[in-house]
């Protein structure tokens, strides 16, 4: 049977959750969004986390990347529970350590399709929308995530040029990567066309 995984790789605010979104409605994929997974650490109640999930909560509040096995145990957890054949995996691999752990995942789960997604979106077009939905969040009164602040943002971007983009590096240089470029004026619909019309002769025809 064949299995297939979508990498989505983009930096924060790129709106590669927004895509992942389209494809798993369209074409019937599981999300597995690894910020998603820490999140939902902050629903448990304090008795019930462990030292290192109590950790990986801090440490994703301040904009850096949680442990790799903590990582990889969710997701091999997530993946096993999920018994699905089509996977987007959203937020990993997202350092070069991460790249082994996916490819042993890979193999062990028998995922033989593998494409990766690169949405390629400037820092300056990123820090304007992160302050716009800060801005959006407060007038609606409605919580603003913990690592949602400009300060966190340089954080996250930070650590996201330095341990992600050399696995974009590897993953377009091992396989044949769907690149989107948006700019200013790209409309997220834009993107979404676009990506339809690349990846549907990859995945689902
Ligand atoms: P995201 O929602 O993908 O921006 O992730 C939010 C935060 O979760 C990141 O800033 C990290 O602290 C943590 N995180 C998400 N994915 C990973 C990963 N693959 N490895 C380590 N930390 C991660």
């Amino acid at each position: 049977m064949s299995k297939t995984a979508i990498v989505m790789f983009g930096a924060p605010g790129s709106g590669k959750g927004t895509q992942a979104k389209y494809l798993m409605d369209t074409y019937d994929f599981i999300q597995l969004s690894t910020g998603d997974i820490l999140r939902g650490l902050k629903k448990k109640s304090e008795s019930d986390l462990t030292d290192s999930q109590r950790e990986a909560i801090s440490v994703m509040d301040s904009g850096r990347l949680v442990s790799d096995e903590l990582v990889s145990q969710l997701l091999a957890d997530e993946i096993e529970t999920s018994q699905s054949s089509k996977i987007i995996f959203d937020g990993f691999p997202r350092n070069e350590t991460q790249i082994t752990i996916f490819n042993d995942l890979m193999q062990k789960f028998e995922f033989n399709r593998i494409i990766p997604v690169y949405l390629e979106v400037s820092d300056e077009i990123l820090i304007d929308r992160m302050k716009s939905r800060i801005k959006e969040m407060k007038e609606a009164g409605l919580p603003v995530r913990a690592d949602d602040t400009p300060e966190t943002l340089e954080v996250r971007l930070d650590t996201y040029h330095r341990d992600t983009e050399p696995v974009i590096n590897y993953f377009e240089k091992s396989s044949d990567m769907i690149m989107l470029k948006a700019d200013a004026h790209t409309t997220k619909e834009e993107i979404r066309d676009q990506l339809n019309e690349m990846i549907m002769p990859k995945c689902c025809l």
